[in-house]
């Protein structure tokens, strides 16, 4: 029961909200506050509090006793802006109630426990099976205990907050064990079976033998991904019938497919009525894995099906992750999301730095310093193919002058690969400048560490003779000192004295400067490596101190018309 206490009318009114939502489960304590939170205390699992923490505490305090049998307490304020959780977070169940009154009234909940409020991933949310000692085990991780991760086969989970030791266990395994006392058990869908039917096979022949497989190798029906057979046999009863009171897809490949497939028990049976040598075990080994069980036939006689069983380890997960130019509020909630999501992050230390704050406990981070670029893309990739879930982050977005090209020339398709787009440094710049980039526009790296300056002498040349608005990246740093200059100078070429120039400095971090000059106005030595420049085209003006690129020459023209009348 959850204890009901207000002291004034607007408390009231939140309070019988939340009794008239919850009826069974709430009780309302009316009267004079002291004696209706003693009353509540005594009598309730739990309380919600439509009171300020200070006279809660103080109401509270001479009541309290052991943290493994008080209630959970509630704060609300008056205004109804917070749900606090005040004491028994974990034990007393405070910090759900706290967002469960949140997420009805409205309300935020404030949740002060240290793991909670990292956003430690309960055993429930990792999207894959789990049984045994589930709560036991995510209340020990919540409270910071010790739980002992024993991963049995590769896997891209979440990150946990493991240790070496401990009496809790979080077992990750495909076989049939039963959990112990203390141990929660993580299905992975590892397991295919494949599955080979005469006509007409009855879906009871066909499970028996799956489930009899299974239970002899002591495999885990619960692991089982799919059935997997020939393409002829997509509408046998047989399978289809057993797959669904497995609870799983039938996935089908063709006989060439499965020809192809090198198997120990190839006949010629199959060969004759489907075109493969092997069904069963073709096609459980056709995506790869270890075959654990070779090709058996059913008891039936005569026998009308064959099964095989491949172990297939979960494909490794590389996110490559861009941070957006530096604002928290610019990182996008998916770039958050996937920080969360990896139990493995890889990037330059000022970047970790900068998202530390969001990463779950248990998350191991592979920092490394300016440069060795290289080493951190074959790094990510390594513990990806490991089959590990990885973030590999970048600033602005990880694909721009950045780690995603270097990561995904090393990465085989033995690993899944997730691009987050984030703001790339023109845009932000962009944003603060006006409207540089309302038409045509390209980004060139002054960089000329892995690019000869032949190359980027060319590009700016195209660009200043296509009229392109131009961002430069990288454009001076103290050891490339005349790329810049040298890169205006071919623009000049092109482009009126007057021509916008844009310069933003640090865009979007704390301290962001930027400034509106023109091609002759720029002094190049305001320019350093946090630093993009950004050249109009000759349609760009500055309007009330903005730059501005019209969206086309049509346009433009009108506007040249109208100005003219
Ligand atoms: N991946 C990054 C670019 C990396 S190259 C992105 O998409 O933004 C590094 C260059 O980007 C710097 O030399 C600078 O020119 C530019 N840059 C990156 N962040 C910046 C910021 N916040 N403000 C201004 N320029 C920035």
């Amino acid at each position: 029961m959850i204890g009901l206490i207000s002291a004034t009318a607007a408390g009231a009114a939140a309070r019988d909200r939340l009794a008239a939502a919850w009826p069974h489960r709430t009780r309302v304590y009316e009267g004079p506050v002291g004696p209706a939170v003693r009353a509540a205390f005594a009598e309730c699992e739990q309380l919600v509090c439509f009171l300020a923490t200070g006279a809660t505490v103080r109401l509270l305090a001479p009541l309290l006793g052991d943290k493994a049998a008080d209630p959970g307490v509630v704060c609300v304020d008056e205004g109804g802006r917070f749900a606090v959780s005040l004491v028994g977070g974990h034990g007393g169940g405070a910090n759900e109630l706290a967002r469960a009154v949140g997420e009805f009234l409205g309300a935020e909940p404030v949740v002060t426990t240290a793991t909670d409020a990292a956003g430690l991933a309960g055993l429930d949310t990792l999207g894959l099976p789990c049984e045994g000692a589930v709560a036991a085990v995510s209340r020990a991780l919540l409270d910071g205990e010790p739980v002992v991760l024993e991963q049995e086969l590769a896997w891209p989970l979440p990150p946990l907050p493991c240790s070496a030791r401990g009496s809790y266990t979080v077992r990750l395994t495909d076989r049939d064990v039963r959990p112990g006392e203390r141990e929660a058990l993580l299905r992975p869908p590892s397991l295919v079976v494949g599955v080979g039917a005469s006509k007409g096979a009855p879906a009871e022949e066909v499970l028996a033998l799956v489930e009899g497989a299974l239970r002899e190798a002591g495999l885990s029906p619960k692991s089982v991904a799919e059935l997997a057979t020939v393409d002829a046999k997509s509408e046998e009863p047989g399978i289809l019938g057993a797959a669904e009171r497995l609870g799983v897809p039938v996935v089908t490949y063709s006989a060439g497919e499965l020809a192809a497939v090198e198997v120990p028990n190839p006949s010629d049976a199959p060969l004759a009525a489907v075109g493969t040598p092997s069904v069963a075990e073709a096609a459980a080994l056709v995506r790869g894995g270890e075959l654990l069980v070779p090709k058996r036939k059913s008891g039936a006689s005569p026998a009308m099906a064959t099964c095989a069983v491949v172990r297939r380890p979960g494909r490794g997960r590389l996110a490559v992750v861009g941070l957006g130019p530096g604002a928290r509020d610019l990182l996008t909630p998916r770039a958050a999301a996937e920080l969360r999501r990896a139990s493995v992050l890889v990037g330059l230390d000022q970047y970790v730095d900068q998202v530390r704050d969001l990463l779950r406990p248990g998350t191991r981070v592979l920092e490394s310093g300016l440069g060795a670029e290289e080493e951190r893309a074959r790094t990510a990739v390594a513990e990806a193919r490991r089959g590990h879930a990885v973030a590999l982050i970048g600033s602005g977005d990880a694909g721009v002058y950045a780690m995603a090209s270097p990561a995904l020339a090393e990465a085989s398709d033995d690993i899944d690969v997730v691009g987050v787009p984030g703001v790339t440094a023109a845009l932000a710049a962009a944003a603060i400048l006006g409207a540089p980039l309302g038409h045509d526009h390209v980004s060139i790296s002054l960089s000329d560490l892995h690019t000869p300056w032949e190359v980027i002498e060319r590009r700016v040349r195209a660009a200043a003779e296509a009229d392109l608005v131009v961002t430069f990246y990288n454009p001076r740093s103290r050891g490339r000192d005349w790329q810049l200059p040298k890169a205006l100078a071919i623009l000049v070429g092109h482009r009126e004295p007057a021509t916008p120039v844009g310069v933003v400095r640090n865009a979007s971090r704390p301290d962001e400067s930027s400034r509106v000059t023109t091609l002759a106005g720029l002094d190049p030595a305001t320019v350093d490596m946090m630093t993009v420049v950004t050249v109009g085209n000759t349609a760009s003006r500055t309007v009330a101190g903005r730059m501005v690129t019209p969206r086309g020459y049509r346009w433009q023209s009108g506007r040249t018309q109208e100005e003219a009348r």
